[in-house]
């Protein structure tokens, strides 16, 4: 569990680049192209079709506009057909991007190959700008125009050697990327939402008012709804958080049957709405098996957690030690959890718990660019790559977070990755870019 609140080195609050992905059959000029877009002469373009390329992704710019372009040159599934390695790569791209080029060379035409990359350009639903490459001079023009035929739109002949067409590509790259980041980032301006949970008696409604002190305001969280949650605006710090369903944890409703029930679907009710959940615990009692529930409800619900441990001005010295061994062995699995010691009696540390909620908000929301990420794991991998296994080596061949709020991860490999090098993954991933407080998700899709 990591102690409270230093702070955390992360990309926070950045709004993620859109992603440009260049794809298409080897030897199409994909890599020219490439180093065409960043501005780099001296193309380091290999003459063997295929060659491995050590890097992915790149911060690129144009007219002003910054994103993140993807070469997938350089991930070279073996062992397979050409058509299925370069269909395998452009299913990749798709999942990363929010436009493609697709790359087709004209002195070539279009082959059997780039009609079945057409098919899984067409089935993902992103725009597609058609680069129809090796246009050096006015006399191919004419066969550009015959790629109108694959139903893509446009071909827009270029000569990435010669840098021939490619702004008026890249003006048609920028009119396709999305306007607005792909996610929305207003709401953080907003109140941040916070469910405080716990099991009754643990001191939730004591916590509240310490909180609240005078300041509380009341408000209805959603007009209509049957059980007709009420929430709290509090200004804590520097801002304002809106507790959820505050109603739920002032209104008593311990005696009645079926009380835990009732109890246990308000606390999933006030997670779904929430994005840090402060998960109270009663530090002078031993842990019960509802708080270990609560805290596997705020994993599954994926939202930033902090558990507070309370009551702390009851603990002599050996309950402290007790319960430093009960959570070593019952919550070692949520060591990620930014951990506060308070007491809502007396107050003491409570505000640690608001600077705790700030950093797992920070972790949640945390984005790491594709570039940044690629670079990231490339290290890590050359340092202690995958165990060969049946004399195979799965390699990582591209990485992208897919997601945030929580931080959600889609490496893409060769073979099959074992539980104990994702789990080696994470615990670098979270070494590098602060997921304090946030759980976060690592999926690894194989590509043969
Ligand atoms: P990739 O495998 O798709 O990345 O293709 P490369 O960028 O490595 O290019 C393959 C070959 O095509 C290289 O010899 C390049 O010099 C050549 N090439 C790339 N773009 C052009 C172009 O616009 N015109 C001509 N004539 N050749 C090009
Ligand atoms: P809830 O059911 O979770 O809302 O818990 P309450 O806030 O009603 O607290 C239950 C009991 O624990 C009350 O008698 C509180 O006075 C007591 N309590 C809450 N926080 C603390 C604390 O930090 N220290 C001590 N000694 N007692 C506390």
């Amino acid at each position: 569990m990591s102690e409270p609140v230093e702070a955390v080195e992360a990309d926070t609050g950045q709004v993620p680049l859109p992603v440009v992905a260049v794809v298409g059959r080897p030897n199409v000029g994909k890599s020219t192209l490439v180093n065409r877009i960043l501005g780099r002469r001296e193309a380091v373009v290999e003459d063997v079709p295929g060659v491995t390329r050590d890097r992915v992704a790149y911060d690129a710019e144009w007219a002003g506009r910054a994103f993140t372009l993807l070469d997938t040159g350089g991930w070279d599934p073996e062992g397979q057909g050409m058509a299925a390695r370069i269909t395998a790569q452009a299913e990749i791209a798709v999942v990363a991007a929010d436009v493609v080029i697709f790359v087709v060379d004209v002195t070539v035409g279009a082959t059997d190959a780039d009609e079945a990359v057409v098919r899984v350009l067409r089935r993902a639903g992103k725009p597609v700008v058609l680069a129809a490459n090796k246009v050096d001079g006015p006399t191919t023009e004419a066969d550009a125009a015959a790629l109108w035929n694959l139903g893509l739109g446009e071909p827009h002949p270029v000569s990435a050697l010669h840098g021939r067409g490619s702004g008026d590509m890249l003006d048609a790259v920028l009119a396709a990327l999305p306007d607005a980041p792909p996610e929305s980032f207003d709401e953080e301006t907003g109140p941040r939402r916070v469910a405080l949970v716990g099991k009754p008696n643990v001191g939730k409604s004591s916590l509240l008012n310490k909180l609240a002190g005078e300041d509380r305001v009341v408000v209805d969280a959603v007009a209509g709804t049957t059980v007709d949650p009420v929430d709290e605006l509090i200004s804590l710090g520097d801002r304002e958080w809106r507790f959820i369903d505050t109603a739920g944890i002032r209104r008593r409703v311990r005696e009645a049957s079926g009380a835990e029930y009732y109890a246990s679907l308000r606390t999933a009710a006030a997670l779904e709405r929430a994005e840090v959940a402060v998960v109270l615990i009663d530090a002078s009692e031993p842990l019960a098996e509802q708080d270990l529930r609560i805290i596997s409800m705020v994993e599954e619900a994926g939202r930033a957690l902090v558990i507070a441990y309370n009551k702390w001005d009851l603990l002599d010295d050996e309950r402290r030690e007790m319960l430093e061994r009960e959570i070593d062995r019952q919550l070692i699995r949520v060591s990620w959890a930014m951990r506060v010691n308070v007491s809502a009696l007396t107050g003491w540390h409570v505000d640690r718990l608001v600077r705790a909620m700030d950093t797992a908000l920070e972790g949640w929301t945390t984005r790491v660019p594709t570039a940044k990420l690629n670079a990231f794991l490339g290290e890590v991998v050359s340092a202690h790559p995958h165990p060969v296994r049946g004399g195979k080596q799965p390699r990582i061949l591209f990485a992208t977070q897919a997601d945030s709020r929580p931080p959600r991860f889609v490496l893409f490999a060769s073979g099959f990755l074992e539980a104990s090098y994702r789990r080696f993954l994470e615990r670098r991933l979270r070494e590098q870019f602060g997921f304090a407080g946030t759980p976060i998700e690592l999926s690894v899709r194989v590509r043969e």
